[in-house]
């Protein structure tokens, strides 16, 4: 596979400000706007029974959408309670959940037989899974492999997401008790004044700390979340906070844009709209921290994340088996992923699955003894053609036209005419070279991503042309996920 990875993307503010439009992240192709409520469990139950047959690894994703304190900025699923006694029910639902769905995955360990359906990936996310307590922890990990055959060696990637300035010292060695051997922490910034902004705290000394603790405990990687575009936050401000982050070395970086989209989360509205800083300044502060973090020897990813040369993200991407999913770029492309919680979204063979959002609906199914599904899709042969496309672009900087005919029996050229015309004018622009065989993503394309996906996506239905400054708005329903641009 040739080498289509850089070691710092090109930096063309022309272009960036041309081609600076609102758009999918990609974390699924289609994106989960377009799970419809028409999708049965019937669908599901076949999508399992095949992924049964091929005897699909799994990656488990478990949603514990509780919060202690709000962080203004959060755009996620989440339940802000001081209530720990709303955990404990909630993982007796999570339980029935995981009895219900491992019963038609085939995944229970049968001690006389071999192993099945393999758990090589597992990530808590939320919320702040570190909301339960250490003991809520240890059970919901002996019931995850009381159904699930996990890996005991050490050998698989399992991850969780946590909160460094709500979380004991001590936990961290829990964590290692039970499996994990990767931790992700939500920093976003080191200035005690954005801190004080946005109502999340987390010193440098307690993530000093958590790390030294977590690799004393040989955690495998550990990877810190950081946010722009925050208010308060200046370019001074985040140089500091990037040379502390740099200092404390993490293995993965990811550098989130802040969307100001108060209409939408309502959490935002407690953000002071005059302490946002100006779209140039942001656009300053990701050019500032995208040539620092490179300088410091991390491997741009693509959208917003860095690794460490010897970090298994860049292992994949140079080995063409990195993927995109729900927690953005991982490895393991190869399993199903099952999800579990409120809001959850699963990805099963060609289906896409979603829980109920609401968790009083969620009780309701599960009180009922049913799945708590409430939308999905089983993917076309269109959809898993350009998903095809848009992974291997947004993965490998890449797009291998003559292996994609091969495997899907279509002439390139034909079938994506009107893609190929409007891909006409970022040719132009440097940011892509196409030929017969190939779709390559020069350096200036690398920021630019999103927006060479986004020809390719069939539901968004425009062109993706560039006009000086265009930002386009997505539709209502669009704009209900994840979305952003580069500033
Ligand atoms: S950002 Fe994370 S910790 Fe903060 S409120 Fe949202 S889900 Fe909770």
């Amino acid at each position: 596979m040739p080498d289509t990875l850089s070691t710092t993307p090109d930096w063309n503010t022309q272009l960036i400000h041309r081609y600076n439009i609102v758009g999918p992240r990609y974390t699924s192709y289609p994106t989960a706007p377009q799970l419809s409520d028409t999708f049965t469990e019937l669908k599901l139950r076949e999508a399992l029974q095949q992924s049964n047959r091929n005897q699909t690894p799994l990656s488990l994703y478990f949603h514990i959408p509780f919060c202690d304190t709000v962080c203004y900025y959060c755009a996620c699923n989440k339940i802000i309670t001081a209530n720990k006694n709303h955990a404990r029910t909630y993982l007796q639902r999570l339980y029935k959940e995981m009895a219900m769905q491992s019963a038609i995955a085939d995944s229970i360990y049968k001690e006389t037989g071999s192993g099945r359906r393999i758990v090589e990936q597992l990530h808590w996310g939320g919320g702040t899974p570190t909301f339960l307590s250490d003991n809520q922890k240890r059970e919901l990990m002996a019931q995850i492999s009381n159904h699930f055959q996990l890996l005991y060696d050490d050998s698989g990637d399992y991850s969780i997401e946590v909160h460094p300035g709500r979380m004991n010292l001590e936990t961290i060695s829990v964590l290692r008790e039970l499996g994990f051997n990767r931790l992700s922490m939500g920093v976003q910034d080191f200035d005690p004044q954005v801190q004080q902004s946005v109502n999340r705290f987390n010193s440098i000394e307690q993530v000093e700390k958590l790390i030294t603790a977590a690799r004393r405990e040989q955690f495998h990687s550990i990877s810190i979340d950081i946010i722009y575009g925050l208010p308060k936050q200046t370019l001074s401000s985040i140089k500091t906070t990037l040379a502390q982050i740099i200092a404390l070395s993490p293995d993965r970086l990811s550098l989130f844009n802040y969307a100001h989209m108060p209409h939408l989360f309502k959490t935002q509205l407690q953000i002071d709209q005059s302490a946002l800083p100006a779209p140039e300044e942001k656009l300053q502060m990701l050019h500032y921290a995208i040539e620092t973090l490179c300088q410091a020897g991390y491997r741009y990813i693509g959208m917003d994340h860095f690794a460490k040369p010897s970090d298994s993200l860049v292992r994949a991407q140079q080995q063409g088996l990195l993927q995109r999913n729900f927690q953005g770029y991982s490895t393991h492309g190869n399993c199903d992923l099952l999800a579990f919680g409120v809001s959850a979204i699963s990805s099963v063979g060609n289906s896409l699955v979603q829980n109920h959002k609401a968790i009083a609906d969620y009780n309701r199914a599960i009180d009922k003894g049913e799945l708590p599904l409430s939308r999905g899709l089983c993917l076309s042969d269109d959809d898993l053609l350009r998903k095809q496309v848009i992974m291997q672009l947004i993965c490998q900087f890449r797009l291998d036209i003559s292996a994609l005919e091969g495997q899907y029996g279509v002439g390139f050229s034909d079938y994506f005419a009107t893609e190929i015309m409007q891909l006409q004018q970022m040719v132009k622009d440097g940011l892509i070279k196409i030929d017969r065989r190939e779709i390559q993503v020069l350096e200036p394309g690398k920021l630019l991503i999103r927006a060479i996906c986004m020809v390719f996506d069939a539901y968004l239905g425009r062109e993706v042309n560039p006009q000086p400054n265009n930002i386009k708005t997505a539709s209502k329903k669009e704009t209900k996920i994840r979305y952003s641009q580069v500033i």
